[in-house]
């Protein structure tokens, strides 16, 4: 039986500007993702029998159907019935290091390890650009998560226009344990706040879109300045998330005022991260926000900025 380990990474949010509604219901939105190395480990092994079988050791994680890494093998099942016949089916086995619901994309990230993985068990062969139309199906965030390293995400997010990459910067990253925000409450309530803002015509919404690509993030991406990056960080749900959670504001206050190259919360939250130019530097950050908050729940990571989308190895 073959059988691959899958290296996923999270992502953090360098940019998030809401423009307006879509006929889908989703949000258009103009992002800057960034991979970082904290990151899941998939197993993925052929079974002799056809069925899917999903295992993870964390609490949190849904073992049913519900599970987006499920959902991508259903997927793979549905679209390629001849391969299911012949390779039979998968064995899933995450290792969940990503925290969970807190704006890293962590079921996104196992859902793109799942499509890589069965492409390579069931020799399917697909493009990039295939499995990215494939992932799209599963979730607005899925095609970055193949695609990896530095990118502009529009649309509802699954437009993927790679940057240059970005490996010379450092992450911390923090959280309170026990919160956990809905994605789908943070864009409905910024939609009840700021929907007179939206723009409505197909002309404005790209031209809009396009700004981000002429504009000084991406600029400050392609001559990997750090300080710049760290000035220009952006994420419109702020304004909706931090005045609801007292804790995600105190936290992006203490990471304010320790010493980094720029803070932000990533997608919805509650995930605050603030950028580094060395380890060292990180490290400091890391030791000035454990030193504000004392809370016994606050958990914080350091990461870098990784370069690489799904990484496999062969068992
Ligand atoms: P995003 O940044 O894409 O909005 P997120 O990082 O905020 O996502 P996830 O960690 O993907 O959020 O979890 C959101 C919800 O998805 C969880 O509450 C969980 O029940 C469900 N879920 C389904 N599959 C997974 C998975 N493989 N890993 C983690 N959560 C999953």
């Amino acid at each position: 039986m073959r059988s691959y380990t899958l290296i996923a990474p999270a992502k953090i949010n360098l940019y998030l500007e809401i423009l307006g509604d879509r006929p889908d219901g989703y949000h258009e939105l103009a992002m800057v993702m960034q991979n970082i190395s904290l990151a899941d480990r998939i197993d993925l092994r052929s079974l002799s029998v056809d069925k899917i079988q999903l295992h993870c050791q964390h609490p949190q994680v849904p073992k049913d159907a519900t599970n987006l890494a499920y959902r991508a093998a259903e997927l793979m099942v549905q679209q390629f019935p001849n391969a299911f016949s012949q390779y039979g089916g998968v064995e899933i086995t995450i290792d969940k290091q990503i925290p969970i619901a807190a704006g890293l994309a962590g079921g996104s990230t196992n859902a793109a390890a799942v499509l890589v993985g069965i492409d390579l068990l069931w020799n399917l062969g697909l493009t990039q650009i295939e499995l990215q139309e494939l992932g799209a199906k599963l979730g607005s965030d899925v095609p970055f998560c193949l695609a990896g390293g530095t990118a502009i995400a529009t649309g509802r997010g699954e437009q993927i226009s790679p940057l240059p990459d970005l490996d010379n910067l450092y992450v911390v990253l923090g959280k309170h344990r026990k919160l956990a925000i809905s994605t789908a409450w943070a864009y409905s309530t910024y939609r009840q706040q700021f929907g007179s803002t939206y723009v409505s015509d197909s002309t404005t919404l790209s031209s809009r879109a396009a700004r981000v690509h002429s504009g000084p993030l991406v600029n400050a991406i392609a001559h990997q300045d750090g300080v710049k990056i760290g000035q220009l960080l952006h994420n419109d749900l702020e304004k909706v998330v931090l005045p609801a959670y007292p804790q995600v504001l105190e936290l992006r206050e203490a990471f304010q005022t320790s010493g980094a190259l720029g803070t932000m919360m990533s997608g919805s939250g509650p995930t605050v991260f603030a950028l580094a130019a060395s380890n060292q530097q990180a490290q400091q950050i890391q030791e000035r926000v454990k030193a504000t908050i004392s809370h016994p729940d606050l958990e914080i990571w350091i990461a870098k900025f990784c370069p690489t989308a799904i990484q496999v190895t062969e068992r």
